[in-house]
């Protein structure tokens, strides 16, 4: 997708700071971030939300999952916690229309979110 600014990412055309990247995904750090941390897993295959995700992306799903829990284990917090959410459409909070998880921890996370 041409303006899409984490296809730009996954593609290293804008810099990132990029903790772990294979074939199928790429996990960065967020630049604002939410929490101590606070990292970014995304598909290298542009899908806009999880609405355009179909059953041909159920195993990029959840690569992206499993992505998120082994960077979780190496961020240390398997003892503390951590959460994972995707944002989807603006209602939700959504301002990159390109799939991605958010990896939190580091702190105590409230909950229900606002
Ligand atoms: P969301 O609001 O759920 O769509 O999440 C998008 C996230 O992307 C926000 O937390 C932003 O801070 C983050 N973000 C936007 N641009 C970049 C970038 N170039 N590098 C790292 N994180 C970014």
């Amino acid at each position: 997708m041409e303006d899409c600014i984490f296809c730009k990412v996954a593609a290293g055309e804008i810099p990132s700071d990029i903790v772990y990247q294979d074939e199928q995904v790429v996990a960065f750090r967020d630049i604002q971030p939410q929490a101590p941390t606070h990292i970014l897993i995304i598909p290298r295959k542009h899908i806009a939300t999880l609405l355009e995700a179909t059953d041909s992306d159920v195993d990029l799903l959840g690569r992206m999952q499993a992505t998120a829990i082994s960077l979780a284990r190496s961020e240390g917090l398997d003892q503390s916690g951590f959460r994972l959410v995707t944002n989807t459409l603006a209602g939700a909070g959504q301002s990159v229309s390109h799939v991605h998880l958010h990896l939190l921890g580091g702190r105590v996370l409230g909950w229900p979110p606002g």
